[in-house]
């Protein structure tokens, strides 16, 4: 499989090329020239299917010109060795809960997919020195982190601003050791993003050794998401749910919800998808307006959607030919302010006696809201709540239990270098770690 770039300029590439470049040179993300479709005959018997028979088949159809059948297998079975349960709210809504990895958010299985794949490429290649770098609000830096860690010939740099992200959250990347090296900065996440960026640019540097980043962008993150959907829907038709299914996502960079359009695109028959927007909500206004507006992120209470100019943006734009028409023909978006989230966790926990942590209620509220009679609606849970521990006791009034294997992280030892904001200073540590 080639991949071209959204921008058109650069180059086309391999499926290594663009896993260890990530963005492509001309600042345009990859996309796989061909979608593959699945034979009818697939769908029909889907519902007998087990989530790794699944995983294989969609992994194929993306990755099986380009790796070893039997290596892609076994990514494909490290990197989704947990639960992804459907489970029923209420009547016609279900959740299909993304939070059972090892970091206890969804983005735990791009993040070890790709590990996987660039230790792959590394082993086939001998590439040596290969650095990733991540700049992290939270949960990315959760998910790579943990996603790469042992991962032979790999080193991995968080860059994360020192007191603003959550003390689990610091615990899930500062208390690993081994090749992951977690940076504190004295700065803000778009001073750690600005670092990442030079470094990148720096050619000094990139003659020293190979940097990679591990953000959503990268294909090898992205791609793996869409047997997400494929699941969803398996579930749903196991119980004989599956006609008209709409499913709501949590939506911040776009990445997950462009992976189930990609689903879609491979014959799988959602009818339509909801993306659910906190109060950035530049893509809830685009599909109402037909303007793309980015603006500066703000804070809220689903600090994980805090995105004001989200990256895959342009591949779904790119999907659909820039047809605002035909985008909105296949999703609908809604946007809600933090008030609004806690009303959800709240009342839905107080009706069916379900949690939500504050990016699942998003979705939750606007499959609520989007859904019609003759649909049935699947939302996706992004997070479990006790990472949000504070948050939803506020909401629920009661205490909120803390699975053992998140509590364990917090009984750990930080390790991490404390950094001021200054490139030169980050470049030095960067020579004398490696
Ligand atoms: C990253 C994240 C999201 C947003 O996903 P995108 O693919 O960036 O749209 C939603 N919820 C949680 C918990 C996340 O970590």
């Amino acid at each position: 499989m080639k991949y071209y770039s959204t921008r058109h300029i650069a180059p086309i590439a391999s499926l290594q090329e663009a896993v260890i470049k990530g963005l492509a040179p001309d600042k345009g993300l990859y996309m796989p020239e061909k979608i593959n479709r699945l034979p009818a005959d697939f769908f029909n018997k889907i519902g007998n299917l087990s989530l790794t028979d699944i995983a294989k088949i969609v992994a194929e159809k993306f990755f099986g010109e380009d790796i070893d059948k039997e290596k892609l297998n076994a990514i494909v079975i490290e990197s989704l060795n947990f639960d992804i349960p459907l489970k029923k709210v209420e009547e016609g809504i279900y959740v299909l809960e993304l939070f059972h990895g090892p970091t206890f958010a969804f983005k735990d299985v791009g993040a070890r997919f790709m590990s996987r794949m660039l230790s792959y490429f590394v082993k086939e290649q001998h590439h040596e020195n290969l650095k990733v770098l991540v700049a992290t609000s939270g949960d990315t830096g959760s998910a790579v982190a943990n996603g790469f860690l042992g991962v032979e010939g790999i080193q991995v740099f968080i860059l994360y601003p020192s007191g603003k992200v959550s003390e689990i959250q610091e615990a899930q990347f500062t208390t690993l050791g081994q090749n992951i090296v977690a940076l504190e900065i004295n700065g803000t996440f778009d001073d750690c993003q600005a670092l990442v960026k030079s470094a990148f640019v720096d050619e000094e540097l990139n003659k020293k050794m190979y940097l990679t980043s591990a953000n959503s962008i990268n294909i090898a993150r992205f791609l793996p998401q869409s047997i997400y959907y494929f699941y969803a829907y398996s579930q749903l038709a196991k119980q004989q749910l599956e006609d008209n299914a709409v499913v709501a996502v949590p939506s911040g960079n776009l990445g997950n919800l462009a992976a189930g359009l990609f689903a879609k695109r491979m014959g799988l028959p959602i009818k339509r998808f909801i993306a659910a927007n906190n109060r950035n909500d530049v893509f809830y206004q685009y599909l109402n307006s037909g303007n793309y507006n980015p603006r500066a992120s703000i804070q809220t209470i689903a600090n994980a959607m805090d995105v004001g100019n989200p990256s895959n943006f342009e591949r779904i734009l790119d999907l659909y030919n820039h047809s605002h028409k035909a985008i909105q023909n296949d999703i609908s978006a809604s946007t809600y302010t933090d008030e609004e989230i806690k009303n959800t966790i709240r009342i839905v926990y107080e009706k069916t006696g379900y949690l939500l942590d504050p990016h699942g209620a998003c979705a939750y509220q606007a499959l609520k809201d989007g859904k019609k009679t003759d649909e049935t609606g699947v939302f996706l849970a992004t997070a479990h709540p006790a990472k949000f521990k504070e948050t939803v006791e506020k909401c629920i009034g009661q205490d909120v239990e803390v699975p053992d294997r998140l509590s364990a992280f917090m009984q750990r030892k930080k390790q991490a270098f404390q950094l001021s904001n200054d490139y030169n200073a980050f470049k030095k540590t960067l020579f004398n770690l490696t």
